[in-house]
């Protein structure tokens, strides 16, 4: 029992650790809220935590350019197209069904029925339409400038709308032709109306903390083809690259030990700072249960029987090697803040191939957010049932798609589907400032939806690299004395 206490230790001892500080930290955020801590005292508690997010947003950066732009230099570009292809098409698609299963169950457990919640019925708040939500995701493909690229991203500006517009006031303009006067018996009369007050989406940069990671990723991966394609005179760079991905991953092994003790205070911090339980009431209790019920059904049963479908490789086995990565994510609702770990976690416990991981992975913490979508789907459809308003088969399929591409648009940030939500509930017409009703839960639902995200990441490296395995035969890496199981 001994050995095999010490062999588990060794293998499994850093997730133990982090699972062990997520329940600590509860447990002493649970304790504290008994007692009176002052502001600077809470500020002092959360510093350790602080610093974990701090050290792992650091990382962002170099890890993605590094990352892809040695990774795809050294891959032929027929090979590069069709994973490229595969991943896109997979994370869509998945996306999708996410939404699907979403649906489904807010419409079986309907837990916005009922009048214990006051709903913001005036639907006179900012608004914002899918167009913009695709536009703002275009321009921060291309960012105009790299720099300032690393510390921000482009967001439309929400402005206003008057609270009922009518025809009359959209259209500007009416002809009335009086047939009393017979002088004027012909004429039209141009009666000019108000003019409908024009409603302008200014795209801005966000808030300094948002990297706009998806221009990074498109930039970087666009340097690592071209430089595969340069041959010999490109390998200076691709050696850089090289060189600093192995720094960023020896950063990251050292790093892991301090997280156990930075997630104690992140997640004590967190629950110090949340509003009293009690005040949630009965319906949003309901809403929550459907949200998880949902991340539960797609990212432990569909997401784990799409990898052994189309990998014939035991799913459980592989989400074994994520677990460390999932505590991560539930314990700093970021799956950008994640990436260094799924990275090592799908490297050294997942075997996947390099090349894949680090194309996949990037793209998949910037598009691909399973969790969300279902969390946006579920909540659109929670704050129409406290509405009483009825959603048709046609409303229920434009949920779909913008709960899908808000998903796609959002950050891998902490509670960023909650602002691209605006477009899901503006896109059937419910009322924006709905969105209040739910807050309360939101916090604790993010750091769900963000671990079935990485999940999704994860899932859809293994099985694109299963699938593209043909064209990337050897890992490169590995082969030149650097196994990928080096812990
Ligand atoms: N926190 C999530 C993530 O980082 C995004 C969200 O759903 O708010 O993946």
């Amino acid at each position: 029992v001994k050995k095999y206490l010490k062999d588990y230790l060794k293998r499994n001892g850093l997730l133990t650790l982090s699972v062990m500080a997520v329940i600590t930290g509860c447990v002493l955020g649970f304790l504290l809220r008994g007692q009176a801590v002052s502001t600077q005292a809470k500020i002092y508690f959360s510093f350790p935590g602080e610093l974990l997010m701090r050290l792992l947003k650091m990382l962002i950066l170099p890890l993605i350019t590094s990352s892809l732009m040695s990774g795809l230099s050294s891959m032929e570009s027929k090979a590069c197209c069709r994973m490229g292809v595969l991943t896109v098409t997979y994370y869509l698609w998945t996306t999708f069904i996410a939404v699907v299963v979403g649906i489904i169950l807010v419409l079986i457990i309907k837990p916005g029925y009922g009048t214990e919640m006051e709903s913001n019925r005036l639907g006179g708040g900012p608004v914002m339409t899918s167009a913009d939500a695709l536009l703002d995701l275009v321009r921060n493909m291309i960012p105009s400038n790299l720099v300032e690229a690393t510390f921000q991203q482009y967001k439309t500006d929400l402005v206003p709308v008057p609270k009922t517009p009518t025809k009359a006031v959209q259209q500007n303009f009416v002809y009335i032709v009086p047939d009393d006067d017979s002088s004027k018996k012909g004429h039209s009369v141009l009666l000019e109306l108000t003019p409908a007050p024009e409603i302008h989406y200014k795209p801005k940069p966000g808030s300094s903390q948002q990297m706009n990671v998806l221009g990074i990723v498109i930039f970087s991966a666009t340097m690592g083809l071209l430089l595969g394609k340069m041959g010999e005179r490109g390998l200076p760079l691709v050696n850089v690259c090289q060189c600093i991905n192995e720094c960023v991953m020896k950063i990251i092994n050292a790093a892991v030990w301090y997280f156990p003790f930075g997630i104690i205070f992140l997640v004590a911090g967190k629950i110090l700072d949340m509003s009293d339980p009690s005040s949630l009431g009965k319906k949003l209790g309901w809403y929550g249960i459907t949200v998880l019920a949902g991340l539960f059904v797609h990212g432990l049963i569909l997401l784990p029987l799409f990898y052994f479908v189309l990998t014939r490789k035991n799913p459980f086995t592989f989400i074994r090697g994520l677990l460390q990565a999932m505590v991560i994510a539930l314990a700093t609702s970021s799956s950008s803040a994640t990436l260094p770990i799924t990275m090592k976690c799908l490297l050294e416990n997942c075997h996947v191939d390099r090349q894949i991981a680090r194309f996949v992975l990037p793209v998949g913490a910037t598009i691909n957010m399973d969790g969300t979508a279902l969390y946006e789907a579920v909540a659109a459809i929670f704050i129409a049932q406290v509405n009483e308003y009825e959603l048709d088969f046609g409303q229920l399929v434009t949920i779909s798609i913008t709960a899908t591409a808000a998903s796609i648009g959002a950050a891998g940030i902490p509670q960023a589907g909650l602002v691209t939500m605006v477009i899901v509930l503006t896109s059937v017409g419910l009322p924006p400032d709905d969105i209040t009703l739910i807050v309360a839960i939101d916090w604790i639902l993010d750091r769900f939806r963000t671990m079935i995200n990485v999940l999704g990441d994860a899932l859809a490296a293994g099985i694109i690299g299963h699938l593209c395995r043909k064209d990337f035969p050897q890992d490169a890496e590995s082969a030149n004395g650097n196994p990928p199981n080096s812990h």
